[in-house]
């Protein structure tokens, strides 16, 4: 290890470390807030990364997919930082369920009378590649069943 990761290194447990102790932060509350601190779509919702801004409100973000697969495809993300819907709990349920119904807001706003899809990629063998929960909304064209 170089002399630069050792010093890199030390910092973060001695930065953990009076974090817990002096800040009085509890070890679990420290790690949410890296693990947000490091989270693509959450500096999304922060404004530290550009998006093409669809839909806020208090509980919820949607913006434009960089690579859309649809003429329509806005990624609905909550903005609590939860990592799947795989990790939510029960007390997420509203959230996730807030995220569908931004979907279809979003759908009747962009005149998808004839159809749409809401997806949630769920882990590798789903091909989800961010980690913060994301609902797609697809529309704009024929879709096909089964998906790919
Ligand atoms: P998933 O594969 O289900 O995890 O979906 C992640 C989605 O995020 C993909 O469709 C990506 O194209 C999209 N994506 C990744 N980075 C960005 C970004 N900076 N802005 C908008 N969409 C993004
Ligand atoms: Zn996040």
């Amino acid at each position: 290890m170089s002399l630069a990761m050792i010093s890199i290194s030390r910092f973060a447990r001695d930065f953990g470390k009076s974090c817990v102790s002096e800040l009085r932060l509890r070890p679990a509350v420290l790690l949410i807030f890296i693990v947000m601190t490091d989270c693509l779509f959450c500096k999304i919702i922060a404004g530290s990364i550009p998006s093409k801004k669809v839909y806020e409100d208090e509980k919820a973000f949607a913006f434009e997919d960089i690579k859309p697969v649809a003429p329509t495809h806005v990624l609905i993300i909550p903005k609590k930082h939860i990592v799947g819907i795989d990790q939510a709990t029960e007390a997420d349920a509203e959230l996730v369920g807030y995220c569908q119904l931004v979907a279809a807001k979003i759908a009747r706003e962009r005149k998808l009378e004839h159809g749409f899809r809401t997806v949630y990629n769920v882990g590798p063998d789903a091909g989800q590649t961010v980690f913060h929960l994301h609902l797609h909304l697809l529309g704009g064209r024929q879709m096909h069943w089964p998906p790919g």
